[in-house]
């Protein structure tokens, strides 16, 4: 029997190495890797190229309202194709709870939305405000049937944070039902009041907004977070790790062999806080939380992506377009505070990770692949993707290493007016993206029809049995039983 398609003479890279060989290609997965493999239906000559697992994008905010009720600029039609243009061949983006709202209500919503339009294959992790007993007994594990096994938490912002009890609740929901719990940590109270007294002294320009989440805020709620997973034994995802002390205790805790997780994103590693200091509103485009930091903690994030201590770099794609819709919903000339809160990245994340990354020398390809997709789909139990060996998912992205471009916002594909990486410079781009051996854009071109991407159940997060339990909690010991629950 012909493969439906060849892929042929690329340098394939993988966590572990790189090899030149081609890859045969059967009714959507990788049915052969060889040397020389003759015939295929289709041939895709990659000699000279980079063939790298599709990249899998695992934050990012897509048809999703805010809790002030703001919606993304992206659906998941655009939010898709311009994902696939920057050389992700799926993603998994939030399906978001509000206070009240159940989580079947909030499957089904996000089923709507992503189904009929996503050019991509897709998950959703869940974002969960409102921990209701049901919530805890019976909807979430529902949920987690149903393949959607990760959901993040906030311990930040008055509408969405659970509190330390909420949070211990929660954190052991997930471990008695294997899914993994992802947090948003800055400390809600320190940040309110540094809100508070920039206020007082008039100080509101998009400036402040760095100035009003200080890194000591993030960096004690990632260490209570880790204490608090610690304590009932559950696996914990620390989300946009922005500071060198978070990223610090991130390391300790996987040194001691705790399941702590993390990523951080191109936007901490691109930008600083002068980018909030730019000219009128043009700071505006900026503001996200965490905020942008300095660039010597860009060095430090830019160490620990080549340590180990990140599982990934993610986008946090979070589109508010700079007009009346999205960042200025409040008024033309707002103070930092009612400023739509995030920025768009899901193109520019890998472009921006290869050029900065693999080509400025800062990580190497096999850590680009591990980065990108291949620890993702290991933590988020992505089970036939992130990888290119026989088995899998044809999912597949061929790169052009020596081709530099210019980031323009038009060439990001997305429905937003602007990129942040405006003006970048960038060397290597995704030539061809495939997703389950369909071709998605190839040569600057979409190729795919909307709605043709599915959904993906992922596989249950388990903690290590190797994993450290505090002495008060061990079940081997006759009070650790009674009480864990
Ligand atoms: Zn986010």
């Amino acid at each position: 029997m012909d493969f439906d398609t060849v892929i042929h003479g690329g340098t394939i890279a993988t966590p572990h190495e790189t090899w030149v060989g081609d890859i045969g290609i059967t009714a959507g997965r990788i049915t052969a890797m060889a040397d020389k493999i003759a015939g295929g239906v289709r041939r895709i000559d990659a000699a000279g190229r980079i063939v790298v697992p599709g990249g899998i994008e695992a934050h990012a905010h897509i048809a999703q309202e805010s809790s002030a009720g703001l919606m993304s600029a992206d659906d998941y039609y655009t939010g898709s194709v311009s994902a696939a243009f920057g050389g992700n061949s799926s993603f998994i983006p939030f399906a978001a709870q509000h206070r009240g709202q159940s989580v079947d209500d909030v499957v089904a919503t996000y089923d709507g939305r992503a189904a009929p339009n996503s050019v991509l294959d897709y998950s959703y992790h869940l974002i969960i405000s409102d921990p209701t007993p049901s919530v805890l007994e019976e909807e979430l594990p529902r949920a987690f049937a149903r393949g959607i096994t990760s959901f993040k938490v906030f311990m930040t912002y008055d509408l969405m944070n659970l509190g330390d009890k909420g949070m211990l609740d929660i954190l052991t929901v997930a471990r008695k039902h294997g899914a993994l719990t992802m947090v948003h940590a800055e400390n809600n109270d320190m940040v309110k009041w540094m809100n508070a007294r920039l206020a007082e002294a008039g100080l509101t320009a998009p400036k402040y907004h760095a100035i009003s989440r200080p890194g000591i805020a993030e960096a004690e709620a990632i260490n209570r977070a880790i204490s608090l997973a610690t304590l009932v034994g559950a696996g914990l995802f620390i989300v946009h790790v922005s500071t060198p002390e978070g990223a610090e205790l991130v390391a300790r805790a996987r040194a001691a062999g705790l399941p702590i997780h993390s990523e951080t994103c191109p936007q901490y590693l691109a930008f600083t806080r002068d980018d909030l200091d730019r000219p009128g509103m043009e700071g505006a485009k900026y503001i996200s939380s965490p905020p942008l930091r300095d660039a010597a903690t860009q060095d430090v994030l830019w160490r620990h992506a080549r340590t180990g201590t990140f599982d990934s770099v993610s986008s946090d794609h979070a589109p508010y377009r700079f007009d009346e819709t999205g960042k200025f919903v409040k008024g033309p000339t707002p103070p930092y505070p009612a400023i739509a809160n995030g920025m768009p990245g899901i193109a520019a994340r890998l472009p921006y990770l290869f050029s900065e990354g693999v080509v400025a020398g800062r990580i190497t390809l096999q850590q680009f692949v591990a980065l990108s997709s291949a620890n993702a789909a290991r933590v988020f139990g992505v089970t036939h993707k992130g990888a290119i060996l026989p088995g899998y998912d044809a999912d597949i992205a061929i790169w052009d290493a020596e081709e530099t471009r210019v980031v323009t916002a038009k060439d990001q594909h997305d429905a937003m007016d602007y990129t942040p990486f405006e003006g970048m410079r960038l060397t290597g781009w995704p030539v061809h993206v495939m997703n389950r051996g369909d071709t998605i854009v190839e040569g600057g071109e979409l190729k795919a029809d909307r709605g043709r991407g599915r959904f993906i159940a992922r596989a249950p997060y388990a903690v290590p049995p190797s994993a450290p339990v505090v002495p008060e909690m061990d079940p081997a010991t006759n009070f650790g039983a009674m009480i864990r629950p």
